[in-house]
């Protein structure tokens, strides 16, 4: 239910959009007007289905019109040439979710990396700090997650993909020497890990297998998948009472640092969550 109802649009108001392809399916509208509405602030959040030609004139467009917003798929990479300034996450990720004004030029961030932290912190204040990390997939979930693990302090992170090729490659350009491709499941057997990472979609599917095999590791501190709903990887791991997070929590917490970006102030945290899940803080 549209949660934004009894808001005035006036002259005033800020508007900030979502570019994409598709962008129907989102739930950042609800999220971020429900969070504009506890705040107090003069807003709308929309989404605009973009295509690669208008992407640039959009995000110009809208950002010096004092607004801002978001990128997502397939658009990320491309938003990168398209702002004037770019965080350091956004530039290592290679990837660009969030653009605003400051100071006459548009910013690009990609709070993927603190919104991946802020949720792993809420599986466990003390993650990634010292940790042995297993990283499931190659892609622009996983290179979030591998800069934030390293910025953060994880001691090494092995990653795990079908692909084995991209694995090796997201190890050499993001690793800083401490992250190395598994070449084989068999490398996998009797090890342990302080954290395991699914950033593959598998688990999106009802019939998808597990993308780790978990049985066949030794121990394992915590699992965090970045895939929404319940995933299989985190309901096989809480079988087992290994403390498991879905990616919910990573959607609402990257979205809580766009709003940060944007309003310059802390994200209505609580009315977000009950938003996106119906319910408060569990
Ligand atoms: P992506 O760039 O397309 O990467 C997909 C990854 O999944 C690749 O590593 C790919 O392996 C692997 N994969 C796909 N199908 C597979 C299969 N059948 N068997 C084994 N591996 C398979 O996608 P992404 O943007 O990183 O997103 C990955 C997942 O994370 C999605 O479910 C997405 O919704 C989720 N995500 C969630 C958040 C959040 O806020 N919670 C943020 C970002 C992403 P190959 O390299 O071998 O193709």
């Amino acid at each position: 239910m549209p949660s934004s109802s009894a808001r005035t649009i006036r002259g005033a108001t800020r508007v900030l959009a979502l570019l994409g392809d598709p962008v129907d399916h989102s739930r950042s509208p609800e999220i971020q007007n429900a969070a504009m509405d506890a705040a107090g602030l003069d807003g709308v959040y929309v989404a605009l289905r973009t295509e690669a030609e208008t992407l640039r004139g959009l995000v110009e467009g809208v950002a010096r019109a004092g607004g801002g917003g978001n990128v997502t798929v397939p658009h990320k990479e491309r938003a990168l040439d398209v702002v004037d300034h770019l965080t350091p996450e956004a530039e290592r990720t290679g990837a660009v979710n969030t653009y605003w004004l400051e100071g006459g030029a548009i910013h690009g961030d990609n709070t993927d990396v603190e919104g991946f932290l802020r949720g792993l912190r809420r599986l466990d204040p003390h993650l990634p700090e010292g940790a042995e990390v297993l990283l499931a997939g190659a892609g622009g979930g996983a290179r979030a997650a591998l800069v934030g693990l390293l910025d953060q302090g994880a001691l090494n992170v092995r990653i795990f993909n079908r692909t084995v090729g991209r694995a090796r490659a997201l190890a050499e350009s993001l690793g800083r020497g401490r992250a190395r491709a598994v070449e084989s499941a068999d490398e996998l057997e009797g090890a342990h890990f302080d954290l395991v990472v699914n950033a593959t979609s598998l688990g999106l599917g009802p019939t998808d297998p597990l993308p780790i095999p978990l049985g066949h590791l030794r121990s394992v501190g915590a699992v965090k998948d970045l895939v929404y709903g319940d995933p299989p990887l985190v309901r096989k791991a809480r079988e087992r009472e290994i403390p498991a997070l879905g990616g919910e929590e990573m959607l609402l917490q990257q979205g809580a640092v766009a709003f940060e970006r944007w309003w310059g102030r802390e994200a209505p945290l609580e009315a977000m969550r009950r938003t996106l899940t119906g319910k408060g803080s569990p």
